[in-house]
């Protein structure tokens, strides 16, 4: 089995989707790696250090897919549907594609590799279960991103973080509100702690306050029915319109005190939930900052504009996309050991096998035999349901 890491083609996009470090374990089961010539270099792993760990590296992509059976990549199919579109024509039949493919969003991208007999694994879909947690990339890049947030607030903040009590004064520290304490706010929380905020969260989980505490921050306590807000899954629900205005009204008190607000409230498969609307902005005082997380799902703060920065009454409004690609040498670290944990899922005796009875393999395969089998992916394309796995 051949694996083929192609150089990513996002506008931006820096990661890489296998590292040096991950190509032995793949050796000993028999999978060999090529990696297109400088995929790796703007996350920091050079052609020789790939080299070294034994994968070819292939200076034209179009013979990189030629030898490939499985092509390995952090952003393909419908989460590069523009600059991603040149590669279909280098797919071919019985040839495995193995990355984040947004099917859910943009499922029109699938229609030409399926059309070629492309199999196709879309790792948003990996179910969230504890056998899973090693190839879970949603987690490891909300991590990156969780950090990163809190970053650029920092930087963007005309205040310190932290407590200091100097001979020029105290300076007091900033106060940040997290809003959504899923893996990303939980990061967000434990990086603005380190740089010595204060910190408050919320989320509608009601079981995730003690997780909040440990890291040392105050979870806010609103009037809400926490427990309607649950699936059983342990993942937040879509809430009735009255909630969200409920919430809006009984967090604008705790928004308005903060100078530092981050959002990463979601709903998986739904736009993410209007929580900070432009009244609550302009109660902020002069110089806060927002980052919304949410900003390519819709945005939780009715100001954001997805990659862009908003200038309103003083307050500025982050919307960053694509933050993961901004950390590239340790989100590839994560991503690659993810994505290694997964091949080494799908492979029996150096061949990729599809037992459709187990459910990591089953959730995540979008496409194979030349059919959309994913039934959610079908629906999204308005194909029937009843056909496929
Ligand atoms: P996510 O990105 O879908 O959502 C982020 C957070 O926003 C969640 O905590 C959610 O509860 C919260 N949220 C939604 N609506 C909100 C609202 N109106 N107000 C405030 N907060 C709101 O979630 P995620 O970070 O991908 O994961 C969340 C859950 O999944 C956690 O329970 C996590 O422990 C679990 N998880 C499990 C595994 C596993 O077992 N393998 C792996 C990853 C995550």
């Amino acid at each position: 089995m051949i694996v083929g890491v192609p150089k990513e083609t996002f506008p931006g996009e820096r990661r890489v989707a296998l590292t040096p470090a991950v190509l032995p374990s793949l050796a000993k089961r028999g999978i060999q790696v090529v990696v297109e010539s400088e995929a790796g270099t703007a996350a920091g792993y050079p052609d020789s250090a790939y080299g070294e760990k034994g994968a070819q590296i292939e200076t034209s992509r179009a013979e990189l897919f030629a030898l490939a059976t499985v092509i390995v990549q952090v952003r393909a199919l419908g989460a590069n549907p523009d600059a991603g579109r040149a590669a279909n024509d280098l797919l071919r039949d019985g040839q495995s594609i193995i990355g984040l493919c947004d099917p859910l969003s943009a499922p029109e991208a699938f229609r030409e590799p399926v059309r070629r007999g492309v199999t196709v694994f879309s790792l948003e879909l990996l179910p969230r279960i504890t056998r899973a947690q090693s190839m879970d990339v949603l987690s490891s890049m909300s991590t990156v991103a969780g950090y990163k947030a809190v970053l650029l607030a920092a930087a963007e903040l005309p205040r310190m973080f932290p407590l200091l009590m100097t001979a020029a004064g105290t300076v007091f520290p900033a106060r940040v509100f997290v809003v959504g304490a899923g893996v990303a706010g939980l990061t967000a929380i434990a990086t603005a702690r380190r740089l010595g905020a204060v910190v408050e969260a919320y989320d509608v989980r009601a079981a995730v306050k003690e997780q909040v505490e440990s890291l040392g921050a105050k979870f806010v306590e609103l009037p809400l029915p926490s427990e309607s807000a649950e699936t059983a899954g342990g993942y937040a629900k879509a809430l009735d319109e009255e909630f969200y205005r409920r919430q809006r009204e009984t967090m604008s008190r705790v928004v308005s005190g903060s100078d530092v607000v981050i959002t990463t409230a979601q709903v998986p498969g739904k736009k993410a939930p209007l929580l900070i609307t432009g009244e609550m902005v302009a109660g902020m005082a002069p110089g806060s900052v927002i980052v919304d997380l949410a900003s390519e799902q819709g945005g939780n703060c009715e100001l954001t504009r997805p990659g862009e920065t908003v200038f309103s009454h003083g307050v500025t409004v982050l919307g960053p996309v694509n933050l993961p690609a901004t950390v590239p040498f340790h989100a590839s670290q994560m991503y690659a050991k993810n994505v290694a944990a997964f091949l080494l899922h799908l492979t029996r005796e150096g061949k990729l096998v599809l037992d459709l009875k187990d459910e990591i393999t089953r959730e995540t395969l979008v496409a194979s035999g030349g059919e959309v089998v994913h039934p959610r992916v079908r629906a999204a394309l308005g194909l029937s349901t009843d056909a496929g796995i």
